[in-house]
């Protein structure tokens, strides 16, 4: 039996509306994983879906970082991470660190909503 994989959840202010309502769109899919997430949208979309999510920190105050350490860990397998192209955000030297920090480790991390309706879908999903 496959063990069962850790999806990270994140997203900037401008971006939470369509988080909460992808996770309930995909909430069926998204109770086969450990989910876990920075503080506020991991509240938000556990109270919207009653799913069990880990809340790191708030994104600003190191939740960001927080993730990327799991990922480098090796703790973390998906990251689902709505990041606003449209607005600076404060803590954006952690943004760009988690961004680099997947790729190092080559975990796949969806930046929007269509490509996270391909991971969350993928036949991959059933491989170690
Ligand atoms: P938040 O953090 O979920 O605590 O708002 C997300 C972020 O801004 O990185």
């Amino acid at each position: 039996m496959n063990k069962i994989k850790t999806l990270a959840l994140i997203a900037h202010d401008n971006k939470k509306a369509e988080m909460v309502s992808w996770a309930m769109k995909n909430k069926d899919a998204l109770a086969k994983f450990n989910l876990c997430g920075t503080g506020t949208t991991a509240k938000l979309v556990a109270d919207a879906t009653n799913l069990n999510i880990t809340r790191y920190l708030s994104g600003p105050l190191g939740g960001d970082q927080q993730i990327g350490a799991k990922i480098a860990e090796g703790q973390i397998d998906i990251v689902v991470f709505f990041w606003d192209p449209l607005q600076t955000q404060p803590h954006d030297p952690d943004v760009k660190a988690l961004l680099r920090i997947a790729v190092v480790y080559d975990i796949p991390i969806a930046t929007n909503k269509a490509t996270a309706n391909y991971v969350i879908t993928s036949s991959l999903l059933k491989e170690d």
